[in-house]
């Protein structure tokens, strides 16, 4: 079952991807479902970003981090040897060459800041496979910050890896032990411990996910993928801009980032979600984690949990701006099966040399299908966000090779 793409190319929408109406709206995703408390701690963060974003010496101190700390600018890579195999022009922005190891480090550097100039001595966040826990300790070892990583019991055990790099770092660990003990159930604790603490701890969530102001800030701090990319492609393609640009979707954090340097031209955007945690290609209506958006639901309206071999996309909802492009028809969202993505790693590591984590497999793994049968028109340059690096799925591919 697959959508066929619209027939005429999208007119660039007018402020598409700038600020959310009233309220942390987009569309009629958004929104701060949240208990008083945290409404309040809400708009405390949400008044000292707008403050920050519009204050050159913060946005020059975090440009700095962003260079000399996590390696920025990435470079954009032309995939010689697959792009003629497929017959595209397929260009990588390389999120995988950053510290840390994927694009969650632009985020949690933004939000660290943020978090010192509101005078916060703590971060707290919320973890699944354990990656934007690292960046988060990070991010709070290099700022002199304390950090507390919420992690489902199950979590724990699959990425024992990770839990080490975390409290090597000096953050604190916490068990998630209730529900199904994984990354919604630690979502949830995180804010519950939030709740007691809004003093003097901020909350740094790790994708486009969450209460206003954390889909728009999250954005705002990784659109940095798409700013560098756009001028990328204008120094390196003829026609300046990109046919297709393509991310893959958990939260969506590293695609709203990229989308938002090209909302204004008339590049497709295309977000690609594993088949089995399809929220935004098939997700229904509902409020989860502070936030009115499309979520994986029963008949009954519960909450189903995700599966996928990316750890990054097994997440059963979809943050609200991407719901809002979807019914604009400005970007359309697309899934992937586990085996289709575990092959696309393979064949980037066996044509470019370069092992991609198996979520951003996802994207790619779209960009064979879609060459191969002529949706991608040949000869169509594609920009596509290399999120991550695959090291951390050795063990995982181990089993299936
Ligand atoms: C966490 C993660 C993702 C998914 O998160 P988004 O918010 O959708 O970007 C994708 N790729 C990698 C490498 C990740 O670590």
């Amino acid at each position: 079952m697959r959508d066929v793409l619209p027939l005429r190319e999208p007119a660039p929408p007018d402020g598409t991807m700038g600020e959310p109406r009233a309220r942390g709206r987009f569309g009629e995703y958004g929104g701060r479902y949240a208990p008083e408390s945290l409404v309040e701690a809400c708009r405390e963060v949400d008044e000292a970003f707008r403050e920050a974003w519009a204050d050159p010496g913060f946005r020059g101190a975090l440009a700095r981090l962003l260079a000399v700390h996590a390696g920025r600018p990435t470079p954009l890579t032309p995939a010689h040897r697959l792009s003629e195999a497929l017959g595209v022009r397929l260009y990588l922005k390389r999120e995988d060459l950053t510290h840390t190891g994927s694009h969650k480090i632009n985020n949690v550097l933004g939000q660290a800041l943020l978090a010192t100039r509101m005078g916060r001595r703590r971060l707290i966040a919320e973890t699944g496979a354990g990656q934007h826990g690292v960046a988060t300790a990070t991010a709070a070892a290099l700022l002199g910050l304390e950090a507390t990583v919420f992690m489902g019991e199950r979590d724990i055990e699959r990425q024992a890896l990770n839990v080490f790099r975390m409290r090597m770092l000096g953050a604190e660990v916490v068990p998630v032990t209730t529900g199904s003990r994984t990354l919604k159930d630690a979502t949830s604790e995180a804010m519950r411990h939030w709740v007691g603490v809004t003093g003097d701890s901020h909350y740094c969530i790790g994708s486009v996910v969450g209460p206003d102001p954390y889909p728009w800030m999250v954005r705002e701090f990784q659109r940095i993928i798409g700013d560098e990319a756009r001028g990328q492609c204008a120094a390196e393609l003829r026609t300046g801009v990109p046919d297709y640009v393509v991310a893959c979707v958990g939260g969506g954090s590293n695609a709203a980032g990229t989308f938002a340097g090209f909302a204004d031209t008339r590049a497709r955007l295309v977000g690609v979600e594993a088949e089995g945690g399809a929220g935004a290609a098939r997700g229904r209506l509902g409020v989860m984690h502070g936030c009115r958006s499309l979520f994986l639901q029963d008949d009954d309206g519960q909450i189903v949990q995700a599966h996928s071999i990316a750890a990054g996309l097994d997440y059963p909802g979809v943050g609200p701006e991407h719901a809002h492009l979807r019914d604009l028809g400005r970007a359309r969202y697309v899934t992937v099966t586990d085996e289709e993505a575990a092959g696309a790693a393979v064949r980037l590591a066996r044509t470019e040399g370069i092992l991609p984590a198996l979520e951003s497999a996802h994207a790619l793994a779209w960009v064979i299908r879609a060459a191969g049968d002529g949706e991608l028109p040949a000869g169509s340059t594609v920009l596509m966000t290399l999120s991550g690096r695959g090291d951390k799925d050795v063990s995982t591919l181990k089993e299936l090779l």
